[in-house]
């Protein structure tokens, strides 16, 4: 193995170790999952070294890749087993969908910003994840003609839970997504029961960049 992939390997396992186990993050396959994803290759070359940093950084287009242990407690949150079908809003750098893709049957992920969309989607080709499906579209009013979906992911804060992701989550799926206002959010997990029945839990504060669509923020 090249020293630079060594070394990034190294990153790596120091991270899982010191932000996501030490953390409390239990679940194999997460574990796994952060183990096999190069989150190194998630951002851009300038900023590769900073890749298993215990912080967000910056991907373009005033956005960001999330902090590794927010990616694990909503990954851990969504239970995912390897016959599900899960439905990411907000695909970013792709770093989200790769974990969840790594553990997950099929991955369908929406992007609103068109550069970002097609950047991450050769990623996807590049590393290939045959098992991530990408659209360019809002996300906010889910993906109908894919679901139901056993589990859905916002990786942007909303206003609100778009009533379309409630609706389109499968009897038995769960839904994570933060909500608040512009600056600070809630982590709320949704559950719905197979008759139908919706429960919900908050798990704590985090901040996100905006979910911006029809049912969500309006203005950029
Ligand atoms: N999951 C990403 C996080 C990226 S930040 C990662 O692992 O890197 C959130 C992303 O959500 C941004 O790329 C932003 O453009 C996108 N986004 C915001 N509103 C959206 C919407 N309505 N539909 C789809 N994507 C949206």
């Amino acid at each position: 193995m090249d020293k630079e992939l060594a070394a990034y390997q190294r990153q790596r396992e120091e991270m899982v170790r010191w932000q996501i186990e030490a953390r409390g993050i239990k679940d194999p396959n997460v574990l796994a999952a952060f183990h096999s994803v190069p989150r190194h290759l998630f951002v851009s070359e300038a900023l590769m070294d900073q890749a298993h940093g215990d912080f967000p950084l910056p991907i373009g287009e005033g956005q960001t890749i999330s902090q590794p242990y927010i990616v694990a407690e909503m990954t851990e949150a969504l239970a995912i087993s390897k016959e599900d079908r899960v439905l990411e809003i907000g695909t970013g750098s792709g770093y989200q969908a790769a974990i969840l893709a790594a553990i997950a049957y099929r991955v369908y992920t929406v992007e609103r910003i068109h550069s970002l969309y097609l950047k991450t989607r050769k990623l996807f080709d590049d590393l290939k994840y045959h098992n991530i499906v990408t659209r360019y579209s809002d996300g906010t009013c889910g993906w109908k003609d894919e679901s139901p979906f056993d589990a859905i992911i916002v990786t942007a804060g909303s206003p609100n839970i778009p009533k379309a992701l409630v609706d389109q989550l499968a009897p038995g799926g769960r839904l994570v997504i933060p909500v608040g206002n512009r600056f600070t959010q809630e982590l709320i997990k949704l559950y719905k029961d197979i008759d139908g029945k919706v429960y919900s839990i908050n798990m704590g504060g985090c901040r996100f960049v905006k979910l911006i669509g029809e049912h969500g923020w309006k203005d950029e």
